[in-house]
């Protein structure tokens, strides 16, 4: 009797468990049976957008015109890592403020970083070592193919049960990027290859310069958290100056009174340039229009570019 009651009680308990089991895996779904995703910057977002199609419902924290170097996580910030069923970053130290965030929530979440796949030897390292790698690889389109194949990866392994959709959507993106990256290329090679200088507030062009075979400049380092010095607007003025740079870019997520003193130095030197235009480097356009998506933003960027040094 006594055995046969522990029996059943063996049965119930393993009913139980797996009932618990069920009632988790049900969790991973929110009630409109999407997952849930939290991005930090807008083009993360877009890519999640883009591969995650019906099955995802995705966010990005940071809006137009934000800079994700110096950005800090507000609670209302903290409640939507919170209540996101999975959690997609830049990495490479891009979100410097908010690393040990995604620390705590990789605990409870998949919480990656977009970056995790591509290889070391294609991420460039500036000078100043101590400042890691440069996080800007949207700017080769060929790594941001390997960011959206991540995304791909990843939900796949979070939701299996739509891999299908995953694996096309991705298959449609990538196809995008890749003749996203061959515009850029005829386009950049379109410039005479002496006036192919870019000249930035901050160094979040690198990547572009490299795939794109563009000379870089930027009056401040991979991070717009360190400072610059007179000594730099000093530096970039006498190599405008000595280069005959015709035009400079201002950025819309950095302030541009850093790239305007180089302007007004160099023109005391006697060499006016003008403002070549506004780039996005590290946000995107306002939602809803064109420069809103990374597609859109890749295309103003290089037609500004094209527009004022061809
Ligand atoms: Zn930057």
């Amino acid at each position: 009797m006594v055995k046969k009651m522990w029996g059943s009680m063996a049965v119930l308990f393993v009913v139980v468990l797996s009932l618990v089991g069920c009632s988790n895996a049900e969790q991973s779904k929110s009630a409109d049976g999407k997952i849930h995703v939290t991005a930090t910057t807008g083009m993360i977002n877009d890519i999640v957008k883009n591969v995650g199609g019906d099955n995802v419902e995705t966010n990005a924290l940071m809006k137009s015109g934000v800079d994700p170097h110096l950005y800090k996580a507000s609670q209302g910030d903290i409640s939507k890592l919170e209540d996101a069923d999975m959690i997609f970053y830049n990495g490479l130290h891009l979100e410097g403020k908010m690393i040990d965030i995604f620390e705590k929530m990789s605990k409870t979440k998949p919480t990656i970083a977009v970056t995790e796949n591509i290889g070391e030897e294609e991420l460039l390292t500036p000078d100043d070592e101590s400042e890691g790698n440069d996080p800007h690889v949207w700017f080769d389109v060929s790594l941001w193919i390997q960011a959206a194949e991540a995304v791909e990866e990843e939900l796949i392994a979070f939701d299996p049960d739509n891999e299908r959709a995953y694996k096309k959507n991705a298959e449609a993106y990538i196809g995008e990027l890749k003749e996203l990256d061959d515009y850029v290329k005829v386009q950049i090679a379109s410039i005479p290859e002496q006036s192919r200088v870019l000249v930035t507030a901050h160094d979040a062009f690198g990547y572009f310069g490299k795939a794109y075979n563009m000379e870089v400049k930027g009056l401040q380092g991979i991070s717009t958290a360190s400072e610059y010095g007179s000594k730099d607007v000093s530096e970039l003025r006498d190599y405008l100056v000595e280069n005959k740079i015709k035009a400079v870019f201002i950025e819309s997520s950095v302030p541009k009174k850093a790239i305007e003193a180089v302007m007004e130095g160099a023109k005391e030197k006697g060499h006016e340039m003008e403002i070549g235009g506004e780039l996005f480097s590290d946000a995107m356009g306002q939602e809803g229009t064109e420069e809103g998506t990374y597609i859109g933003m890749v295309r103003h960027n290089v037609d500004t570019i094209v527009k004022a040094l061809k």
